[in-house]
């Protein structure tokens, strides 16, 4: 109510303003402080084949959003409704890709560490490839995790969810990730039950020792928090198999990472899928791509894929040390199970609502109507490619996914070829930013943005929607 009272006492201020100064425009000036009639949506999506796993749709429809949610799927919404259209016929319009895997806790300084130099700062790799949420897969223990939350993720746009190391220390490098002492599973899973649906999981990486107890710890840490554990199973030890691991160690709905590296025997010698992954799986153990810098060959991808035993998730392992090598991006390893004869429906749910299911984040990677409206619109472009795995080897394709347009929360925050944008010769000679803030995070013009004081009604901030 207050607000609405100030908000009137602006606007009388500026009438009487208006009259004394300008007689004259006296029949314009009421007109021009009304707010235009509010729109049924603020942005449309029109014409798309929309792929969208867990409602089951593969098919032409547009998609509407109002403040920052999914408000309508459906065939010929009308383009009057919405403060914005986008046309995308000839394009795809899936959620936004949800990546588990990626190293982004970085700033800190430290030399040749994950915690540190290794990682890269989200926002720079994610809305251009249609990534709107990554999960830092373990840089923090829960000795830096609360450094990290404040260096990264409370100021970055990419919603950044994370799986706490085992390691107090997190992932900075040898002396600290082989110190079985520091792989707590109780402050572990204190840290994580303090944030919930941010702290996603529990990770065990690098090992190199003989020992079960960074798997043992994680489980532990993971039962106590009621948050799965992903694994990166380190050296491969004929003391701890991989087979004992996902057949034993883990519980169902937990993460073995890095299927296709072939370091830790995921096939067996005869070049067959190791027997005890496919026991794994039907157990419930989730398999997931985590491609890298060194964990994707196409000598076992290949074989693997074609035994039928395809990935749940497809993601990354992004840092500085996969980023230009044979792992380009998140869309480059979805181009790579294009390229293994994966359907277009089967990669996009991999990199979506699979991936969001398994950290437990249903409200993510699917644009059921209130969903949070993270959407991407891809095109798959024709030609003559190259795809690369970690040991340089290649395989030719003849398509690949580009990123058009991302839209996180609602709002346009990657456009490659201005498809939300209008010609310029189409605006005022003196054209400023000539978006709207309730669709546009690029280019808002003064004032369209909900929420913020800048605007010309006297309207007061609401208050701003939750981060996650
Ligand atoms: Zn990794």
């Amino acid at each position: 109510m207050r607000r609405g009272v100030v908000s009137f006492s602006v606007v009388s201020v500026f009438s009487c303003f208006t009259f004394y100064l300008f007689p004259f425009s006296l029949t314009e000036s009421p007109q021009a402080q009304q707010a235009p009639a509010p729109k049924t949506y603020d942005l449309l999506l029109k014409g798309g084949h929309v792929i969208d796993a867990r409602n089951r749709i593969s098919e032409v429809r547009d998609v509407a959003i109002k403040d920052g949610k999914i408000a309508a799927v459906a065939a010929n919404l009308n383009a009057a409704d919405a403060l914005k259209t986008v046309e995308v016929p000839g394009l795809y319009v899936t959620p936004g890709l949800v990546d588990i895997h990626a190293h982004t806790y970085t700033g800190t300084g430290e030399r040749g560490s994950y915690a540190g130099d290794n990682s890269v700062y989200p926002d720079g790799f994610t809305f251009r490839v249609g990534v709107t949420t990554v999960a830092d897969a373990g840089c923090a223990g829960w000795r830096n995790f609360e450094d990290f939350k404040q260096r990264i993720i409370d100021r970055s746009k990419t919603r950044i969810l994370a799986f706490i190391n085992i390691v107090g220390n997190g992932m900075r490098g040898g002396k600290f990730e082989q110190d079985l002492t520091d792989m707590e599973a109780a402050p572990t899973a204190e840290m994580a039950k303090r944030f919930p649906g941010l702290i996603v999981g529990v990770k065990t990486a690098h090992y190199q020792g003989p020992e079960w107890t960074p798997v043992e710890h994680a489980v532990e840490a993971g039962t106590m928090a009621n948050i799965p554990v992903m694994v990166d199973f380190g050296t491969g030890r004929p003391e701890r198999p991989v087979a004992e691991l996902v057949t034993k160690k883990l519980r169902p709905g937990d993460i073995y990472t890095h299927v296709y590296s072939g370091l830790r025997g995921e096939l067996d010698p005869s070049g067959h899928v190791n027997p005890g992954l496919i026991e794994g799986r039907k157990r419930g153990v989730i398999f997931d791509v985590g491609h890298g810098g060194g964990s994707f060959l196409w000598r076992v991808a290949v074989p693997a894929i074609k035994e039928g035993f395809l990935p749940d998730s497809i993601s990354t392992d992004l840092h500085i040390g996969s980023m230009n090598a044979g792992m380009k991006d998140m869309l480059n390893v979805m181009d790579k199970f294009l390229a293994m004869g994966l359907s277009l429906d089967d990669v996009v749910a991999k990199s979506t609502w699979n991936p969001a299911r398994e950290i437990k984040q249903d409200g993510l990677g699917h644009l059921s109507v209130g969903a949070v409206a993270d959407v991407v619109v891809l095109r798959v472009e024709t030609g003559r490619f190259g795809l690369t795995d970690m040991n340089g080897a290649r395989m030719d394709s003849t398509q690949r996914l580009m990123c058009e347009l991302t839209v996180k929360d609602g709002k346009v925050v990657y456009d490659l070829n201005g498809i939300s944008r209008p010609e310029w010769r189409t605006l005022p000679p003196d054209y400023g930013p000539a978006g709207d803030g309730h669709w546009d995070a690029l280019n808002p013009a003064r004032g369209t943005t909900p929420g913020t004081q800048r605007g010309r009604g006297g309207a007061q901030p609401a208050a701003g929607p939750a981060r996650r």
